[in-house]
């Protein structure tokens, strides 16, 4: 994997443990040479594990759209910065970009840039590997209600169980790469369990 995209909250979160979480994945990501990708802004967790992959000499890249330039705070000191038109040019252009999703603890922005990319693994639109950094517990309730959801026939194990889930960036980062590059067809296998 040479780069990753890391999908984190506009946010910094109450618990120190969230500031330290993004500063780690921003040091493991140097350490294994690997680039980020991310949304290119200065604010919350986004600003902190950019600084952290710059202080330790690594590539960071990010993607904003035009009207969050000044919302997010744009980033000017990054390896990279592109300024898009749109949330879906941002969009298209991390994924691209990266080999890898990572999406750690956020808001609605970071569950949504979460959810399409985990959605299309399973429709077999890409076949790049995507994990939780699960800092502090955080996605806890969510792996609940993921397991909620094939309990209740909404979800299938298989599809589930596509997400990583890992509770620090090296534990993760060591899935990842680790993960055999699947293309998913959820109809098809649907169909072959039914
Ligand atoms: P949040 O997790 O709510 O703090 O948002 C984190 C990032 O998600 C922000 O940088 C947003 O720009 C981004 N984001 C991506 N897609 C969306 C969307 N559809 N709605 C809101 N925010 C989004």
């Amino acid at each position: 994997m040479k780069a990753v995209c890391v999908y984190c909250g506009s946010s910094p979160g109450f618990r120190a443990e969230y500031a330290q979480g993004a500063r780690d994945l921003g040091r493991a990501l140097v350490e294994r040479d690997m680039a980020l990708v991310y949304g290119g802004g200065k604010v919350g967790l986004m600003g902190i594990v950019a600084d952290s992959v710059l202080e330790h000499g690594g590539t960071a890249i990010g993607v904003i759209p035009d009207a969050l330039m000044q919302k997010e705070v744009g980033h000017r000191g990054l390896t990279e910065l592109h300024v898009v038109r749109n949330m879906h040019e941002r969009k298209q252009m991390m994924a691209d970009r990266a080999d890898a999703f990572i999406a750690m603890p956020g808001g609605v922005g970071t569950f949504e840039e979460l959810f399409e990319t985990f959605t299309w693994l399973q429709l077999g639109y890409h076949d790049k590997p995507v994990g939780l950094l699960n800092v502090a517990g955080f996605y806890d309730r969510m792996v609940d209600f993921l397991s909620h959801a094939v309990d209740e026939g909404f979800l299938k194990r298989i599809h589930a169980d596509l997400l990583h889930v890992g509770l620090t960036p090296d534990a993760l980062l060591d899935q990842l790469a680790a993960a055999p590059r699947v293309t998913v067809d959820k109809w098809q296998q649907g169909r072959e369990q039914a």
